[in-house]
């Protein structure tokens, strides 16, 4: 047992190196550091809330570090970039279910004893039950549709939000009921956490798979909330203020990749986007693309003066990252600049380009974001779309109809040539056609983009 004055000072302390650790994640060159200050943040904040309690041994404190910190290591270790957003998911669903656990199991012991809560404490255990349930099976099906175990489509049915209302409405009567009275059956607890489990699969199974992402960065935000109202509950400071952290930074960074994709929460959420495919604007029947090949790309690419790289999910898929460094050598080596355009939705994450790029070691001076490069593609000789789709659609710009209208893009159609390497005509997350690839300009260099860019770079350097 440690005295209440020396837990305070290390929940301090852990507060602190939380929001350190936050502040580092701004930028890929801080951003391991932060994750490092964080962890070291939760591991002095799990060891002091054990010693604290005094209900466990040392025993068990150690053998669940142990435990926990392997899984997360080998977690962490085997993840695929590509992967991450399924694994935040299963992060999530961990995060709310805990929350429920916590919550369910003081509400439980409170019960079994007759004593009455205080009316904080019972409000902030239904929420941490609500919450928590909410967040771990809607984590558990963005899981399953991003892990491809059942369709990714959205799932909907006739009245659907008023099915879901109503269940909420049912939710919120039974938890006010057991607040304001706590003679109130347990069954009514029972039920509550029952349908708030049935309310998270339904509010997650009629957004499209590829909206997933800020889903699971919602979701991310309710784990936090959950964890704060827990940490109400069992009245422990670190948990309030990390819950809050985790909930405020979720919902920032929903709102900014609904801001980058010209799309609502609200929309998002209750949208049900790509649920029909005739939504998907233009088709291109009649148009024929121009093909080029690895030789004629290798020429322009060598003799080009300025070329602006378009990284996009594609890019990701193919692991492509150190052959594209390798070309950006060879040409920045025969005179040309190369620099790299970032659109803050390409890849399937927030910042997956410039993880991705990091990793080849690519001077983070050379991400350039899409206001700064916009104006670079007039000057530009070669602009060359790799992997890239929906965040180079001009039909966000030009066609109305379009479901992507109105997202701010990428101006590679205003280079004086595009390259545009994929390997075949499918279109990308939004489902629709793109005119780029039948633009006059344009050449599609077709294949993988890893086989194709190390052709490219045996062929550059024969030039
Ligand atoms: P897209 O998903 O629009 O397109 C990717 C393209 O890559 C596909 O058309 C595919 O064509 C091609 N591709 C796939 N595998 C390979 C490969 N091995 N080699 C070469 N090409 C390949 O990607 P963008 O990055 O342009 O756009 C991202 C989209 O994801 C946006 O619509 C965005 O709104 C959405 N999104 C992004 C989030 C984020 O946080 N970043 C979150 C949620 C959604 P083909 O199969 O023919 O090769």
């Amino acid at each position: 047992m440690i005295a209440p004055w020396v837990e305070r000072v290390f929940y301090l302390l852990a507060a602190v190196l939380f929001i350190a650790g936050l502040k580092r994640l701004q930028s890929p060159e801080t951003a391991r550091l932060g994750n490092r200050i964080s962890a070291t943040g939760m591991l002095i904040a799990i060891v002091v809330t054990f010693l604290s309690s005094g209900t466990v041994t040392y025993g068990t404190i150690i053998a669940g570090l142990i435990t926990g910190g392997l899984i997360g290591l080998v977690m962490a270790k085997t993840v695929k970039m590509t992967s991450m957003p399924q694994m935040v998911a299963l992060l999530n669903g961990a995060g709310g279910g805990s929350s429920l656990l916590v919550a369910s199991a003081e509400f439980l012991h409170v019960e079994s004893r007759g004593i009455a809560p205080s009316v904080d404490v019972a409000i902030t255990t239904q929420l941490g039950v609500l919450i928590g349930a909410v967040t771990l099976t809607g984590s558990l099906i963005a899981f399953a549709k991003l892990q491809e175990l059942m369709t990714g489509r959205p799932i909907t049915f006739p009245a659907q939000k008023t099915f879901n209302a109503a269940i909420f409405a049912v939710i919120i009567a039974l938890a006010a009921w057991l607040v304001a009275a706590p003679t109130a059956p347990v069954w009514a607890f029972y039920v509550v956490v029952g349908l708030a489990l049935l309310l998270g699969v339904l509010l997650v199974i009629p957004i499209g798979g590829a909206d997933m992402p800020v889903v699971i960065a919602l979701l991310n935000s309710y784990s936090g909330i959950a964890a704060a109202m827990t940490g109400f509950v069992i009245r422990n400071e670190v948990l309030i203020v990390s819950g809050a952290l985790v909930g405020s930074s979720g919902i920032i960074l929903s709102q900014i990749m609904c801001k980058a994709m010209n799309r609502s929460l609200a929309n998002v959420l209750f949208g049900a986007f790509g649920a029909t495919s005739s939504a998907s604007g233009k088709s291109a029947a009649g148009l024929t693309v121009k093909e080029t090949n690895i030789e004629e790309a290798a020429l322009q690419l060598a003799y080009a003066q300025q070329v602006i790289v378009v990284p996009g999910y594609g890019l990701a898929v193919a692991q492509a990252q150190h052959q594209v460094r390798e070309l950006m050598d060879l040409i920045e080596k025969r005179g040309g600049v190369v620099k790299f355009a970032i659109h803050p939705v390409a890849g399937r994450m927030p910042g997956h380009m410039n993880v991705l790029l990091a990793e080849a070691n690519i001077p983070y001076d050379k991400l350039l974001d899409m206001d700064d490069v916009n104006p670079e593609f007039e000057r530009t000789d070669v602009a060359l779309v790799i992997g890239a789709n929906d965040v180079v659609n001009p039909a966000a710009r030009n066609d109305p109809s379009s479901p992507i209208h109105g997202m701010p893009i990428l101006n590679a159609d205003y280079a004086k040539r595009i390259i545009v390497m994929k390997r075949g005509m499918s279109a990308g997350f939004a489902g629709i056609e793109n005119e780029l690839f039948y633009d006059a300009k344009t050449q599609m260099l077709f294949g993988d983009a890893k086989g194709t860019l190390s052709k490219l770079v045996a062929e550059v350097k024969q030039v």
